[in-house]
């Protein structure tokens, strides 16, 4: 089957009766007419229909080496530099159409599994069957051009104890029965954001680390989220009708929920990984999963910092506070934040290897810093753009108020420097979705946490750096002034 459009995107999810939660009702209708997803259900068919048009089909997709059909570009093993490069320039268009505000655009966790794939040997040496299984799921992923979520992270119960010592041992999901078809899985876990996917993979965390008495919950599978006894309880909905109120809540609201597993079969073909602490432990490392998926991350980061770099620089245009040192001082720092970024990525590509599996991987050095970097520095992004609109930001009428008869007093008391009240209004509406919404608020979180915790990353990156070299400088240093170190 070749790739996917929109329309066949769409008439898949309304297809898939999978059981989810929204406001305290099951979704029994069609998906893509609920008020939460009609908006993101179009933006991502958007995504998909990209990936046919005449012009974008060279950089969209490439030609599957099994089917010769084409296929999503993000499901390339790269094996040269310019493998890398097609990969970066199909996930910035798709980055590009959100401004970056889509996390889990489907190429997120497409290198995920095509980084695991190529590493199918690690996964091999916990079974046979288990290398057999990546690949064959990668592949059919990849032939029927397959949306994933996923989850890692279990219940936030009690943090001070491991998964077997909660009060409840079913609290995180674990196996509670193995049998020949498969394993059954009961417990929950947290968090999978876009629960409108085909797919959910269900992987151990990339930092939280398990013990020997945590074999029960140390696995790695994928399933269809029509699977019985699969349950996705979403967060309240941020996602509105009008574009005009809110242009980004609107279209690019992508859910975030618990999901439950109550005793839900997983069959044998879809696991990856059994009972096996220590190979769950370096699962994303030990495969160049992470490094892959930074490289994903870092490209959406670049184009999420360009949008705000746009944004602040019209709302300076707009009000007429360019001139001031302090507002360009705030840009300067967000075209640093962009640079850097930007940097990062190239250094990546440009130090590119082909890794022990044989695919071309960028330097994680560059990438690791980059993902530790910009849940930091993003939080400060969206700080600028309240610092810069100020009560503009509060001075924002509806498209209801537009058509009423206070439209004349908006046209003549809303104006800016050099645009109509009209325009200003469509402006500051955008930036109080990206800086002040609950959509806005869900995105500094979102871009805080959703790779993980940023506390125990730096530690990750604090214990993985070499930092030899530096501490040998130094000693160098002193040595050559007599003393002894
Ligand atoms: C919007 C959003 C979307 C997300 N989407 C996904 C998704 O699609 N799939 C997915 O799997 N996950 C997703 N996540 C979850 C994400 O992976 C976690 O938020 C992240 O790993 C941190 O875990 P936690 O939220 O459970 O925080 P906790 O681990 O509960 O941490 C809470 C606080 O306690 C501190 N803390 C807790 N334990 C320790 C410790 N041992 N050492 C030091 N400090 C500690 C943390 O630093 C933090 O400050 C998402 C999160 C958000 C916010």
């Amino acid at each position: 089957m070749p790739i996917r459009n929109g329309k066949k995107y769409l008439r898949d999810l309304d297809r898939t009766r999978r059981e989810i939660w929204v406001g305290g009702r099951k979704v029994t209708g069609s998906v893509t007419e609920h008020p939460a997803f009609t908006g993101i259900a179009k933006s991502m068919a958007a995504l998909y229909d990209m990936q046919s048009e005449p012009e974008l089909v060279e950089e969209m997709t490439y030609t599957s080496p099994q089917s010769g059909e084409r296929v999503g570009m993000s499901f390339l093993q790269p094996r040269k530099k310019k493998d890398l490069e097609s990969r970066r320039r199909m996930i910035k268009r798709w980055a590009d159409y959100s401004c970056g505000f889509l996390g889990r655009t489907p190429d997120y966790l497409n290198s995920d599994i095509m980084a695991m794939a190529s590493a199918w040997k690690f996964f091999a040496k916990g079974g046979k069957e288990f290398g057999d299984n990546i690949r064959n799921y990668y592949s059919y992923v990849r032939e029927n051009d397959l949306l994933m979520t996923h989850t890692l992270i279990n219940p936030q119960a009690n943090r001070s104890v491991s998964l077997s010592k909660q009060d409840d041992p079913f609290l995180a999901a674990r196996i509670v029965e193995t049998r020949r078809e498969g394993i059954v899985v009961r417990g929950a876990r947290m968090l999978a954001t876009f629960p409108m996917a085909d797919e959910i993979i269900v992987f151990p965390s990339t930092v939280i680390r398990s013990g020997t008495e945590d074999r029960p919950y140390a696995m790695a599978f994928a399933i269809p989220v029509s699977t019985k006894g699969l349950k996705f309880i979403c967060r309240e909905s941020f996602s509105h009708n009008s574009a005009y109120d809110h242009p980004l809540s609107s279209a690019f609201d992508e859910q975030d929920a618990v999901v439950v597993f109550d005793d839900v079969l997983v069959p044998r073909e879809r696991i990856f990984l059994l009972e096996d602490p220590d190979r769950a432990n370096m699962l994303h490392e030990a495969t160049d999963a992470v490094v892959h998926m930074s490289h994903q991350v870092t490209i959406r980061d670049v184009a999420k910092t360009e949008f705000f770099l746009g944004l602040m620089s019209l709302i300076a245009d707009t009000i007429g506070i360019d001139q001031f040192q302090h507002v360009q001082e705030k840009i300067a720092k967000t075209i640093m934040v962009l640079e850097t970024m930007r940097s990062l990525l190239v250094a990546g590509e440009a130090e590119a290897a082909v890794n022990r599996w044989g695919i071309m991987t960028p330097e994680f050095r560059y990438l690791n810093v980059a993902r530790n970097i910009y849940p930091r520095i993003y939080p400060g992004l969206k700080e600028v753009i309240q610092q810069l609109g100020a009560s503009g930001l509060m001075s924002l009428p509806t498209e209801e108020d537009m058509k009423s008869d206070v439209r004349n007093y908006i046209d003549r008391y809303y104006v800016a420097k050099n645009t109509s009240a009209e325009e200003r209004i469509r402006l500051f509406r955008l930036a109080w979705d990206a800086a002040g919404s609950s959509f806005g608020s869900r995105q500094e979180l979102y871009e805080r946490f959703f790779f993980g915790d940023p506390v125990r990353m730096a530690s990750a990156l604090f214990n993985w750096y070499d930092r030899e070299p530096y501490r040998r400088k130094v000693r160098e240093l002193l040595s050559r002034q007599g003393g002894k170190t």
